[in-house]
C-alpha cells in the first residue's frame, strides 16, 4: 500500500482525512510520524498560495505523495473577509478563537442580519514527480450573533446551517467531517488521487 503524507501537524486532521479516504489504497501518515518537523510560514496571499508552500516543502522534506490545505471563513457582508488570514483575524496579541470570533461579531453589528458566509478549503496534492494539481470545497451557511455548541473550533460556535438547524459546533465530529469544506475539497480530489495512486 502507498503511502500519502497529511502536511499537518493536526491528528484531527488526519483522523477526518481517513474517513473521507478510506476507499483508497492509501496509509495516510502525519510528519511527526516521520521525524519531519518544519516551520512552514503561511504567509501567502491565497489559499492555493499557502497550500501549494505546505505541499511542497513536506513533498521535498519526504519524497512521498503528499496533501496539503489552507481553509478560512468567508462572510459576504464583509466582502470575504476573514478569510485567508482567519487564524489572525484580531487586533489583539496573542488572540483565541474566542477573541476571534468576538471581533468578528463586532464587525459585523454595523451590518443587518442575516450574515451568509461560508467556509472554504483548497486542497493540493504534490507528487515525488514534481507535479500539483489543487481542488476547493466549500460549505455554506451564516454567521449568528450567539455561540452555540462547544465541538469543533475556530469559527464553528457561530456558523449555523440553516437546513440542519444547528452551528458547526452543535455537530458530532463525524457528521461535520462529512459535510465540511475540507470534506468536499478532498471529494474533489479523490478522482486525481486516485489517478496518481494507480499511475505510481
Ligand atoms: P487551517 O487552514 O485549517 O489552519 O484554518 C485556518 C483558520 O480558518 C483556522 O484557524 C480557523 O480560524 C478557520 N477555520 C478553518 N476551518 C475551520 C472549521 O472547520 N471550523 C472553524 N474554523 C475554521
Amino acid at each position: 500500500m502507498q503511502t500519502l503524507l497529511i502536511a499537518s501537524t493536526n491528528p484531527g486532521k488526519l483522523r477526518e482525512m481517513q474517513a473521507i479516504l478510506q476507499s483508497l489504497p492509501v496509509n495516510l501518515v502525519l510528519p511527526a510520524d516521520l521525524g519531519i518537523h518544519l516551520d512552514v510560514v503561511e504567509d501567502g496571499g491565497t489559499y492555493l498560495a499557502n497550500a501549494q508552500k505546505k505541499a511542497l516543502a513536506y513533498q521535498q522534506a519526504s519524497g512521498l505523495l503528499t496533501l496539503a490545505d489552507d481553509s478560512g471563513l468567508e462572510v459576504d457582508a464583509l466582502d470575504g473577509a476573514p478569510g485567508v488570514i482567519s487564524a489572525r483575524f484580531s487586533p489583539k496579541p496573542g488572540a483565541t478563537d474566542a477573541d476571534r470570533r468576538a471581533y468578528l461579531l463586532e464587525k459585523l453589528a454595523a451590518y443587518p442580519q442575516p450574515w451568509p458566509a461560508h467556509f472554504h478549503c483548497t486542497v493540493v496534492i504534490a507528487t515525488p514527480q514534481g507535479t500539483q494539481s489543487h481542488h476547493a470545497g466549500n460549505c455554506y451557511g451564516q454567521i449568528i450573533a450567539e455561540e452555540r455548541g462547544t465541538n469543533g473550533f475556530g469559527y464553528d460556535p457561530i456558523f449555523y446551517l440553516p437546513e440542519l438547524e444547528k452551528t458547526m459546533a452543535e455537530l458530532p465530529d463525524k457528521h461535520k467531517n462529512i459535510i465540511s469544506h475540507r470534506a468536499m475539497a478532498l471529494m474533489a480530489s479523490l478522482p486525481s488521487l486516485s489517478n496518481l495512486l494507480q499511475a505510481a
